[in-house]
């Protein structure tokens, strides 16, 4: 038997709750693993909340971020007492996840734990930190350096967020937060952030193209956010779009795009292929202070995750949540 947080939907409603469950009921995988840690990302909020169609099968067992040991494995990669780490492949959205004591995975999903990395930093970073750090090599790739001028991280206070800022900062680049949350601003400067700017300024319709400021963005917000944010990138700025807390829309115009030659580079984590995930954890143990973890990241037990998913979707959550499952 072992713990989980169960997601249920039913004649009764849409519920999720800690439970004791058999391991006969784990899903198909040929790697089982013990979990240490799982964490929780803002996809983990809207599935535990419901406020979000993120869970596609019920009942479900979110947490799309574990990592723990191998106790069992048919795959030729993987072996019994591996220190695997897990992000994504639809783990916690359609495979049961990580919000769990155990759980039964595919092989080729699972990343060895690199040695910068003790389990519960790789937690630290998780999902959000990896998805920084795609979005820092997705800019690094369309050609922005840091003596091309200021980088913009949205939703600068959140998980990916605040990895963003750190990577940038650490890689040299001037980095501007945008947070809705002035109080933040000492904890940002501390990340490595330059200058602070009030996401207010982002958040309503404005015009197709606005004054250039950025040299490129990272943008986990979305919306009328992100059109402001393109509109306002200098010529042949690049930004990496990951995110929709504002929202899933985009009201914008080309004329950044066709006028500026400004580059949109989506950014996705869950289906990412295996050499540039990596790749991405490679760069993140090279370049991540782990006492910037501690100052990013703070731990839970299993059963706080969930009105904690609430908190996190209501943007009251500052930096990363590691999850003790065993707790
Ligand atoms: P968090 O909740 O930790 O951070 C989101 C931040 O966005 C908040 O802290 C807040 O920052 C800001 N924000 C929230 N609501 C609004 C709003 N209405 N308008 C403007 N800003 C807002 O989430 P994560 O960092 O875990 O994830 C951020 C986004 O990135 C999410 O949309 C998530 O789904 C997406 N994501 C995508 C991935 C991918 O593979 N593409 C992978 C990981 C995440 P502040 O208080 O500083 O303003």
């Amino acid at each position: 038997m072992f713990k989980a947080i169960l997601i249920e939907k039913d004649e009764a409603g849409y519920r999720a709750g800690v439970t004791e469950l058999d391991d006969a009921r784990l899903p198909e995988g040929d790697v089982t693993v013990r979990v240490a840690y799982s964490t929780l990302n803002y996809k983990d909020g809207l599935a535990i909340t419901g406020k979000g169609p993120v869970v596609r099968s019920f009942p479900m067992v979110p947490g799309i971020d574990l990592v723990g040991t191998v106790e069992e494995s048919t795959h030729a990669g993987v072996k019994a007492g591996d220190t695997v780490v897990l992000n994504g492949w639809g783990v916690g959205e359609t495979h049961w996840g990580g919000l769990a004591q155990r759980a039964r995975l595919k092989g080729d999903w699972l990343v060895p734990l690199p040695a910068a990395f003790t389990p519960r930093q790789a937690m630290a970073i998780g999902t959000a930190g990896y998805t920084a750090m795609l979005c820092v090599m997705a800019l690094e790739r369309h050609g922005v350096t840091p003596d091309k001028g200021e980088i913009l991280v949205t939703g600068a206070a959140g998980g990916v967020g605040s990895v963003a800022v750190t990577l940038l900062a650490k890689l040299g680049y001037t980095v501007v937060a945008s947070t809705g949350r002035p109080e933040e601003a000492d904890y940002l400067r501390a990340l490595g952030a330059a200058d602070i700017v009030d996401r207010a300024q982002f958040s309503n319709p404005g015009k197709p193209l606005a004054k250039e400021r950025w040299a490129g963005a990272v943008d986990t917000v979305g919306s009328h956010t992100l059109a402001n944010v393109c509109a306002s990138t200098k010529y042949r700025g690049v930004v990496a779009a990951c995110g929709l807390a504002q929202g899933m829309d985009l009201p914008a115009t080309v004329a950044p795009f066709i006028l500026r030659g400004v580059t949109l580079a989506g950014v996705d984590s869950v289906y990412c292929p295996r050499p540039e995930r990596l790749e991405a954890w490679e760069r993140l143990a090279a370049t991540l202070d782990p006492t910037q973890l501690e100052r990013i990241a703070h731990e839970i037990g299993l059963a706080e995750a969930i009105p904690v998913a609430a908190d996190l979707l209501a943007g009251k959550v500052r930096g990363r949540i590691v999850v003790d499952v065993n707790r």
